[in-house]
């Protein structure tokens, strides 16, 4: 049971579990208050080192100077919405383009599960074909084609297999998502020669987010080939990883190419965004004709009410105009090493069996498992009443991860944050 606070009553007596989403509840949650750079403030006035960042976008932290400026200036002197095009829109693509490498034309949404439902659309529209295929422990959002294989629950799944994550998810829907495993080429190869002509794409989440496990290479390389080869479409889901791993997200980093992408969280840095972009060809499938019937017929549609205000494109101009500067990721990559190891060397320290994951920016531990892990099916026997003591003792010692843990650096971490962190877990491994 959550911890019992007046407060949290109050907000679950009106807000279904109290929490703004589903995998977001934990017992004990802080009630936050406020919130500035590295830190959270709950309403009884305990601080808490945040590695949560929002689950990801806040790549600078809380109430970052430059951005919130940008935003406040927006706000009084833009406008809210216009449902016009403007040229802040322009501005914000432009630089979408230059940085990632598959993206020549971009539609802004307001979040990353809008941004992988029209990928999958448009792709469906680009080859005729109904089937996706996604990856077993991949989270794509909440719509219903892919709340399908995002958590990991079976040690050995029969493939493609369809585990529904949630009720509600009508059957007609689970049959057209095909979930197989992750980082296994080999299968991959033999499913895709045999069903190709019913698959529309292939949706890879290059870092299974959950669970902190990175794609390898030649998975991504394969799967580029394959799909090329079978007119599938690959659709990379970086809302997490583009521009957080790097200015280019996942596909710089490994040089793999997609025909289209999903992006969000760190592009606007808090500010509620997502987009999808690709080569010119897929994304002009998009574009009205201005001929309601032909269009019917004919071109993908897309639309949202808040889409591309000039509030959300100055928060991406501004979140890329500093991550353009420089000197990001060697401060936040490095961070997160040392909490990777912090974590490896507490857990020896104290005999406690267990891996770390991550890339980059990205941290998590896992208890009771050890070895070479690729695959999520992989972490089925984590002892999750040894993970969430570790959390709660963390958090009670102010560093408050995702429960995993798992966390996300930000530019307004310090050193004194690192060392604190770093002892805390040092501490929460000995008292475990
Ligand atoms: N894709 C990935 C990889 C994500 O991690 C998330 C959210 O956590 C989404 C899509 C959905 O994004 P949003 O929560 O903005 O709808």
């Amino acid at each position: 049971m959550v911890e019992k606070t007046t407060a949290f009553d109050q907000i679950r007596a009106l807000v279904p579990g109290g929490v703004d989403g589903n995998a977001k509840y934990f017992d004990g949650m802080p009630i936050v208050q406020r919130a500035k750079g590295s830190r959270l403030f709950d309403i009884d006035g305990k601080e808490y080192v945040d590695y949560c960042c929002g689950y990801g976008p806040l790549i600078f932290g809380h109430d970052d100077p430059e951005l919130t400026a940008a935003i406040a200036e927006a706000v009084r002197h833009s406008g809210l919405v216009y449902g016009l095009p403007h040229p802040m829109m322009r501005e914000a693509a432009s630089l979408v383009c230059q940085c990632v490498p598959c993206a020549e034309m971009v539609r802004f949404t307001n979040s990353g599960t809008e941004a992988t439902l029209s990928c999958i659309r448009l792709a469906r529209a680009i080859t005729g074909r109904d089937k996706i295929v996604k990856f077993y422990g991949a989270y794509h959002g909440t719509h219903e084609s892919v709340l399908i294989g995002a958590k990991a629950t079976e040690a050995r799944p029969a493939y493609p297999m369809v585990g529904v994550d949630s009720a509600g998810i009508p059957k007609g829907v689970v049959k057209d998502t095909l979930v197989l495993p992750f980082n296994d080429l080999a299968f991959a190869e033999e499913f895709l020669q045999k069903h190709a002509d019913e698959i529309a794409a292939v949706l890879v989440e290059p870092v299974l987010g959950s669970y902190g496990l990175v794609a390898e290479r030649p998975f991504l390389q394969g799967l580029r080939e394959l799909t090329e080869r079978n007119g599938i479409l690959l659709v990379f889901d970086e809302v997490i990883t583009g521009f957080r791993l790097a200015l280019g997200g996942i596909q710089e980093l490994m040089g793999v190419i997609p025909d289209l992408v999903a992006l969000g969280k760190a592009m606007a840095a808090g500010f509620p965004i997502g987009a999808f972009a690709g080569r010119r060809k897929f994304m002009e499938r998009v574009a009205p004709t201005g001929d309601p019937a032909y269009d019917r017929q004919n071109v993908v549609y897309h639309s949202g009410t808040y889409n591309a205000n000039p509030v959300a494109m100055i928060a991406v101009k501004t979140s890329l105009g500093k991550l353009r500067q420089g000197n990001v990721y060697p401060l936040i990559d490095g961070y997160g090493e040392a909490i990777r190891s912090g974590m490896q060397k507490g857990m020896d320290k104290s005999g406690i069996r267990g891996i770390t994951t991550g890339i980059g920016s990205l941290v998590q531990c896992h208890l009771g498992i050890s070895g070479k892990i690729r695959r999520p099916e992989e972490m089925v026997l984590r002892d999750m009443k040894l993970q969430k003591r570790f959390h709660s003792l963390l958090l009670k010692k102010g560093i408050f991860f995702i429960p995993g843990p798992r966390g996300y650096i930000s530019t307004a971490h310090t050193s004194q944050d690192m060392e604190m962190t770093l002892d805390a877990i040092e501490s929460a491994f000995r008292e475990l």
